[in-house]
């Protein structure tokens, strides 16, 4: 099947009881088992449920894996990645993460004695230094938040499996409609469901998927012992976004390179981070293992420092000043104190995250309405 026919149809069947086209919420904690263990597969819903059984199965659909984890939260599928590692272990992952996974990793997973290595990943072999026999996981975003860096999933994937690493990519940015991490290689793909898969802002769930059965058994064993699993309301909100998945990704990307146009060569902009962009690093493989470059642009402000670039970030009406991104509304973050204020100065300032730096999520608005408000805003 093609993606939006799994879209819409992946993980679901009518209703057994009643023939409901749509699947149900299934607002139950516990199941009733005619004996002890003689059950239809569900016992009790912090394990399994059906609503997210459905939508499991639906994402994983999406990502050409064979299975599929929600979480209550992109942290918590990040969470129950890190807790399949041991005290002594080492992970190698990119130098422009997401705050929160910057922040996960070394303010709680550190402390469990678990070392991490922040690279630049734009070239595969730069980790090969990195790599000892306490190595065990390469966690990468591609593109990276906010500075849309690229790395080539298929040329780490030769690099993870010469030394039986795990391969985590964190396909958050571009959807499972621009991208599939296994394909190219990847063992397990993380989602932060919030964003593009739900895609109305009105949800936080995370989402896992694998292709390998022993990370499944190790994964899953998490999942439930520690419990990070949404429930069937959120699940049944999701697999009701994710059916217009295709439709508002294909509309992400027309308005996302409308945008970056526009402000390319804006008198405002010292710096444009968009990876449809020929001059941008990286460009030949996200061109190659991507099939659209999405809706994020940053900017990064000429000449403006903290106080001007919070002028400018306040002046908007149809972009939404707010954390988060992937939504069909359009939203503009300020990354140095929102998104990435968990990442020490110096550390950001490395990789671009400066004060002057602005994310766009382009939404799905007309393409009219969001240039004339960009034009408003930088005035
Ligand atoms: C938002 C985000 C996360 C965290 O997901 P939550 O659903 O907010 O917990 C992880 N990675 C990326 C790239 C994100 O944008």
């Amino acid at each position: 099947m093609k993606f939006g026919t799994k879209a819409i149809h992946a993980g679901q069947h009518p209703d057994p009881t009643t023939g409901a086209v749509m699947t149900p919420i299934y607002q139950t904690s516990t199941y009733w088992q005619k004996s002890p263990g003689d059950n239809k597969g569900y016992e009790y819903s912090r394990g399994t449920n059906p609503t997210r059984k459905a939508l499991e199965d639906c994402i994983a659909a999406l990502e050409n894996g064979t299975y599929g984890l929600a979480f209550s939260s992109g942290m918590a599928a990040t969470d129950a990645v890190m807790k399949m590692l041991q005290p002594g272990d080492e992970v190698i992952t990119g130098n422009d993460l997401y705050g929160g996974s910057y922040r996960i990793f070394t303010k709680v997973f550190a402390n469990y004695g678990i070392k991490f290595h922040f690279l630049d990943l734009s070239k595969p072999e730069n980790i090969l230094p990195y790599v000892n026999e306490h190595t065990k996981m390469v966690w990468v975003e591609t593109p990276t938040n906010p500075t849309m860096q690229i790395v080539d999933i298929a040329g780490l994937a030769k690099f993870t499996k010469a030394h039986d690493l795990v391969f985590v990519v964190d396909n958050t940015f571009a959807s499972p409609y621009l991208q599939n991490p296994i394909d190219l290689g990847a063992d397990i793909v993380m989602h932060s469901v919030t964003k593009y898969i739900a895609g109305h802002s009105d949800v936080v769930m995370g989402a896992l998927v694998t292709n390998n059965k022993e990370l499944y058994d190790k994964l899953w064993f998490v999942y439930n012992a520690c419990g990070a699993t949404p429930g069937p309301q959120d699940s049944f909100l999701v697999l009701r976004g994710i059916k217009t998945l295709h439709l508002r990704m294909q509309a992400h990307c027309i308005n996302g390179e409308k945008v970056a146009r526009y402000l390319k060569n804006h008198p405002k902009i010292d710096k444009i981070y968009w990876p449809g962009f020929e001059d941008h690093p990286n460009h030949n493989v996200a061109k190659k293992q991507m099939r659209g470059f999405g809706g994020m642009v940053s900017i990064s402000l000429k000449d403006a420092d903290l106080a001007e670039t919070f002028r400018i970030a306040s002046n908007f009406k149809v972009f939404t000043l707010a954390e988060s991104l992937g939504g069909v509304e359009s939203l503009v973050n300020h990354p140095a104190s929102m998104t990435h204020g968990s990442i020490p100065k110096e550390e950001r300032e490395k990789v671009g995250v400066t004060d002057s730096l602005l994310r766009l999520s382009v939404g799905v608005e007309d393409i009219e309405d969001l240039i004339q408000d960009l034009e408003n805003a930088l005035k």
